[in-house]
C-alpha cells in the first residue's frame, strides 16, 4: 500500500517521524548511489563551491566539469579572480553561455574583498545579497560549506517535490513555487549536523538529476517510490506543469566579416545586453545595405566577397537568423578605438566570442574561403 506523506497535516511527533524518514531515506540512498567524484565536491571551500554552483545554473555537469577545472586553475581564490580583468574572466566563460554569470562573479569577488576583507560570507542570508545568487544557490553552498541548516529548490529539486507531493501548477509561477518551498522547508533535518546538511542537499540534487528525471525517470529504482503521489497516481509524465507556453518571437540581424588582409574586425559588445562584454563581428540592420553602412558608420569602404549560410541561435525569449557577409576592405580600417580589435582568425578564436561568431569563424577556416 503506498502512504502519501501529506505531512503539513500531520501532528507534530509523526511529522518528525516522517521528515526523519524521508531525510534518512534520501541520505542512505546517496552514501550508496549518489554522485562522489565530481571535481567541486570533497571541499567545504565556499569559493570553489560557489564557482560550481554558478556554473551549473544553466549547464549541465559534464559540460561545466572542464570549465570548472579552468577556472579553478586560473583563478584559485577570491583575490585572484577580483583582481582579474572582466575580460579575462570572460574568455574563460566562452561557451559556457549566460555570460552575465561570469560578469557576476567577477563583480561578487570584487565586492567581497571590500566588504568582507577577501572572505566569503558565512550565512545564506548574506550569501543571497552577492550579484548572481538567487535563494538556492545561496542555500546549496552554505549547506556544502557550512552545513547550515536551509533548503535548495532548483530545476532539478522543484521537479521531484512537485512529483513526490502531486503539486500541479507550473513551479516558476509565484504560488506554486511558495508551496514548493514549504515542503522543502518542512522536510529539512531536524538536527544542524554538518554533515547530515551536506549529504542531504547533494542526495536531493542527485536523485533530480539521475533519477527523477525530466524523461523517462527511473521510478522503479528511486528510493522515494513507495510515497511518491505521481507514481500512486500514474501522473509522472504530467508533472510537474509544464510552463505555459509563447511562441517566440523571431528577430535577424546581418553580421560582418570585414578582411583586412588576414586579419578581421571584433567589436566588444556593451554591457549590459545581449553578449555584453563579448567580441562580436559588426552587426548592421538587415535594412541598410553592408557598403554604407560600413562607409557611414565606420569610414570604411569595402567590396562584397561572399554570403556565408544562414545561422539560427536560440535565446529564451527570441530566435535570432543571422546572415554573414564577407567583406574585402579596400580603403586604411578607420582608427582603433578600445572596444574594436583586428585580429587573424585563429587569435580571434582565442577571445570572450559568442557561440554563433565562433561557428561562422570555424566555418570560415573549415572552408578555406578566407
Ligand atoms: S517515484 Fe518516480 S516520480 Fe516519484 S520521486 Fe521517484 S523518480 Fe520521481
Amino acid at each position: 500500500m503506498v502512504v502519501i506523506l501529506n505531512i503539513s497535516n500531520q501532528e507534530p511527533d509523526h511529522r518528525i517521524s516522517l521528515m526523519s524518514t524521508f531525510v534518512n531515506t534520501l541520505i542512505q540512498w546517496q552514501k550508496q548511489y549518489g554522485r562522489h567524484s565530481l571535481p567541486w565536491q570533497g571541499t567545504n571551500d565556499p569559493y570553489a563551491i560557489w564557482v560550481a554552483e554558478v556554473m551549473l545554473q544553466q549547464t549541465q555537469v559534464m559540460t561545466v566539469i572542464p570549465y570548472y577545472q579552468r577556472f579553478l586553475e586560473a583563478f584559485p581564490d577570491i583575490e585572484c579572480l577580483a583582481k582579474a580583468s572582466v575580460d579575462a574572466v570572460l574568455t574563460l566563460w566562452s561557451g559556457l553561455g549566460y555570460y552575465s554569470r561570469g560578469r557576476n562573479l567577477h563583480k561578487a569577488a570584487c565586492l567581497m574583498m571590500e566588504h568582507y576583507h577577501g572572505r566569503f560570507p558565512q550565512h545564506a542570508a548574506e550569501i543571497v545579497r552577492l550579484p548572481g545568487i538567487g535563494r538556492s544557490t545561496a542555500a546549496a553552498i552554505a549547506a556544502f560549506a557550512y552545513g547550515e541548516r536551509c533548503a535548495i529548490l532548483d530545476g532539478n529539486v522543484k521537479r521531484v517535490f512537485a512529483r513526490y507531493f502531486g503539486i500541479t501548477g507550473y513551479p516558476g509561477e509565484k504560488k506554486t513555487e511558495a508551496l514548493l518551498w514549504q515542503k522543502a522547508e518542512g522536510l529539512l533535518p531536524q538536527v544542524n549536523a554538518k554533515q547530515q546538511m551536506a549529504t542531504y542537499t547533494q542526495a536531493l540534487m542527485d536523485l533530480g538529476a539521475t533519477v527523477c528525471t525530466r524523461h523517462q525517470p527511473k521510478c522503479l529504482s528511486c528510493p522515494l517510490q513507495p510515497d511518491c503521489i505521481a507514481f500512486a497516481e500514474n501522473r509522472v509524465a504530467s508533472l510537474p506543469t509544464s510552463k505555459p507556453r509563447k511562441p517566440l518571437t523571431s528577430k535577424e540581424t546581418t553580421f560582418l566579416i570585414l578582411r583586412n588582409q588576414n586579419e578581421i574586425l571584433l567589436e566588444q559588445r556593451s554591457s549590459p545586453g545581449i553578449w555584453g562584454g563579448l567580441w562580436c563581428l559588426p552587426e548592421k540592420p538587415i535594412d541598410i545595405n553592408s557598403q554604407t553602412y560600413c562607409r557611414q558608420f565606420m569610414g570604411i569602404d569595402i567590396l562584397p566577397i561572399s554570403n556565408l549560410s544562414p545561422l539560427n541561435h536560440t535565446f529564451t525569449h527570441f530566435k535570432l537568423r543571422i546572415d554573414t557577409q564577407l567583406l574585402q576592405v579596400i580603403n586604411r580600417p578607420r582608427k582603433k578605438t578600445a572596444s574594436e580589435v583586428w585580429l587573424t582568425i585563429d587569435k580571434a578564436l582565442q577571445l570572450a566570442i559568442p557561440v554563433p561568431v565562433r561557428k561562422i569563424l570555424l566555418e570560415l577556416t573549415s572552408s578555406n574561403s578566407f
